[in-house]
């Protein structure tokens, strides 16, 4: 199928574009991996794409303040190919190979991963279980919103009509810091019928701060927060029990509510396992 007749513009700065996109039925466009693909398939009928390909101001990766900071124009492959992210941001280092193919990882964008919230895609948990903030700008000026507050429903975010996701940031990994991450999906690349990333800091034979995000399972990333808590006290057997209160994982087109909770303990444990190593 073709899209449905729609206007272009390449905006040059951000301000802009947050001008184009006060026009109804206006829509950022990025790598356009996902918007072009349901333009294609008519889900979507925007009047005008905004182009924001040629905004240097959303590029580039940086260290500031203890925080890394990834801009929303930055490809997938960057973030997979960068030393920064893979020394102070590990768990998105570990996530990137898994979206999609190298093709869609050539042109997506960390902020279309984002923006587009899909509740199978890896990058909306590493945010969630990373505590992310995620800068915005809007008619209104600029903003942050933390990743908890960020995913509303299914592929609903604290995005407005005319808002520009600019950027995201993590605290930067130290020593203390562990990371964990697993899915399952059919091939690799494809979206995981269930995925789970995760955080902790090592405190003697415990972890605290632990931040589990299952993606796959709900309408958007989901924190599993009595898992969390039963494995803050080193009890992965009690943590998967905990995990009926957490997970309520509808049936899709990949797998039943069923399946997708059990393989939600099965990542568990693997997780857990990867929790319990220091970083080298
Ligand atoms: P676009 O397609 O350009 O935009 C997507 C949406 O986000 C649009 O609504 C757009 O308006 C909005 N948007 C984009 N950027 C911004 C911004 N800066 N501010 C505000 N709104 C914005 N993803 C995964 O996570 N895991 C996978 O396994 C995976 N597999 C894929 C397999 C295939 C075959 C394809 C085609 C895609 C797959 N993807 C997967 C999606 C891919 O990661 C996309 O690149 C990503 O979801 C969207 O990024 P984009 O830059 O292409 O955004």
């Amino acid at each position: 199928m073709k899209p449905a007749p729609f206007a272009y513009a390449r905006a040059r700065s951000l301000a802009q574009a947050v001008d184009l996109l006060a026009q109804d039925d206006a829509r950022v466009l990025a790598g356009g991996q996902s918007l072009i693909a349901t333009l294609n398939m008519r889900l979507s009928h925007p009047a005008l794409l905004v182009d924001i390909n040629e905004i240097d101001a959303l590029g580039g990766i940086s260290l500031r303040n203890g925080e890394l900071m990834i801009g929303a124009l930055t490809r997938h492959v960057e973030a997979e190919r960068s030393a920064e992210v893979a020394r102070h941001a590990p768990l998105i280092a570990l996530a990137m190979p898994h979206i999609g193919h190298p093709a869609i990882r050539n042109r997506g964008t960390i902020g279309g991963s984002v923006a587009f919230a899909d509740p199978a895609a890896e990058l909306p948990a590493c945010l969630l279980a990373l505590g992310a903030q995620i800068d915005i700008t809007g008619p209104t000026g600029s903003r942050t919103v933390v990743a908890d507050e960020f995913f509303k429903d299914l592929f609903e975010t604290a995005l407005g009509a005319r808002d520009v996701l600019t950027a995201i940031r993590v605290p930067a990994a130290t020593t203390a810091n562990r990371v964990g991450f697993a899915e399952f999906a059919r091939r690799h690349g494809d979206y995981a019928i269930a995925g789970l990333a995760a955080t902790a800091r090592a405190d003697g034979k415990h972890f605290a701060d632990v931040r589990l995000a299952y993606f796959g399972v709900g309408s958007t990333p989901v924190r599993a927060r009595h898992a969390e808590a039963a494995l803050a006290n080193g009890d992965v057997d009690a943590a998967v029990v905990a995990l009926v209160q957490d997970l309520d994982p509808p049936d899709d087109v990949q797998a039943t509510g069923a399946v997708k909770g059990h393989l939600a303990g099965v990542l568990l444990r693997r997780v857990a396992r990867q929790l319990m190593e220091p970083r080298p």
